[in-house]
């Protein structure tokens, strides 16, 4: 049986259009644009990339967008005025501060710092309460993210079994919050779960967020599951890329192109023999994280003009 792909490219693609849509309808009536300020402390090569990627994608739907850096021996006090000075402007409606901060940063002051309503990241402890309390607030991109790509593609979840492996703040949790509000039977492994692959065969859908590079092979799925796959691993060994990918010519000509390429958390050979449907990596949950950023930045302005109306 081969699995069918679910497009997180096209779907991230068809979300960004709604928001520009929406953006462009604001600005045609005289009204500012929706913002979003990105915070980025010390030189963490990933995080330039990624903070590059999110102003990229604000001008590309219309929204405003600015980037405020410190260097990395910023201290948490000269941080914390950084988000205070933000927190204050009207122009700004979303804050996102890119982790990880320096170590001696105090991440939990800082990310405590940002106004609830302007936490399009959904980090703030309101937002995490408001999740689980299913009030209205903002929730993490990437589970959101996950929860729009399975709704558009019309993934029945009300009495579903699922398994998500991993319970960081981040992902883990609030996916499986999100799954159990709709309705979904839910499990959540981790790093102490006996029998893991006993209980992931169990599942319906089930989502690895991990940062394993192919922990879960053929025995973890059961035949005919919806499989995502959060996890982002990079693979510079060619013999391990053919371990990985059988006989995926394009990958293999990536590892020895461009030394390397990326795996999920998935065996990929497993989740095509035995997912009746999977997220690819790349293409599957990653566009749809940023999708979702400009999604709740969106939301954010909205919210903010409703609530000053
Ligand atoms: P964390 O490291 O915060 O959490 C990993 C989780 O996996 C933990 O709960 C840990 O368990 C569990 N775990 C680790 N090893 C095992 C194991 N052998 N068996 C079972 N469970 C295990 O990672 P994140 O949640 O932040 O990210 C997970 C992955 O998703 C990463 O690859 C990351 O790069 C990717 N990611 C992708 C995004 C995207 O946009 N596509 C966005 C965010 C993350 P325990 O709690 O017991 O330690």
């Amino acid at each position: 049986m081969a699995g069918q792909m679910l497009d997180g490219k096209a779907i991230g693609s068809q979300i960004q259009a709604e928001v520009a849509e929406k953006v462009a309808r604001l600005t045609a009536a005289g009204r500012r644009p929706p913002g979003l300020a990105a915070v980025l402390v010390g030189e963490n090569p990933a995080s330039r990339v990624y903070v590059g990627s999110k102003v990229r994608a604000c001008a590309s739907l219309g929204l405003y967008s600015e980037r405020v850096e410190r260097p990395s021996d910023a201290t948490t006090e000269e941080v914390l005025a950084v988000v205070a000075g933000l927190n204050a402007r009207d122009e700004v409606d979303g804050i996102l501060v890119q982790l990880p901060l320096p170590p001696q940063v105090d991440e939990k002051a800082v990310l405590e710092a940002v106004s609830p309503a302007k936490d399009v990241d959904g980090f703030h402890p309101v937002n995490v309460g408001n999740l689980v309390l299913d009030r209205p607030g903002f929730v993490p991109c990437t589970p959101a993210g996950i929860l729009e790509l399975l709704r558009r593609c019309s993934v029945p979840l009300q009495g579903a079994r699922a398994v998500v492996v991993g319970r960081s703040h981040i992902v883990g949790k609030p996916v499986a919050t999100l799954l159990l509000r709709e309705h979904a039977t839910v499990t959540i492994c981790h790093s102490r779960t006996a029998d893991l692959a006993g209980v992931c065969r169990e599942a319906d859908i089930l989502v690895a967020a991990i940062g394993k590079a192919a922990l879960l092979t053929h025995e973890f799925i059961r035949p005919g599951a919806v499989v995502v796959d959060v996890g982002i691993n990079r693979v510079t060994d060619l013999e391990e890329a053919r371990r990985l990918f059988g006989g995926d010519e394009a990958r293999l000509a990536q590892v020895r192109e461009k030394g390397s390429t990326l795996v999920g958390d998935v065996l990929p050979t497993a989740m095509w023999e035995k997912a009746s449907r999977y997220t690819p990596v790349p293409g599957g949950v990653g566009p749809l994280t940023i999708a979702m950023l400009m999604a709740n930045t969106l939301a954010a302005y909205e919210r903010r003009a409703g609530a000053s109306a």
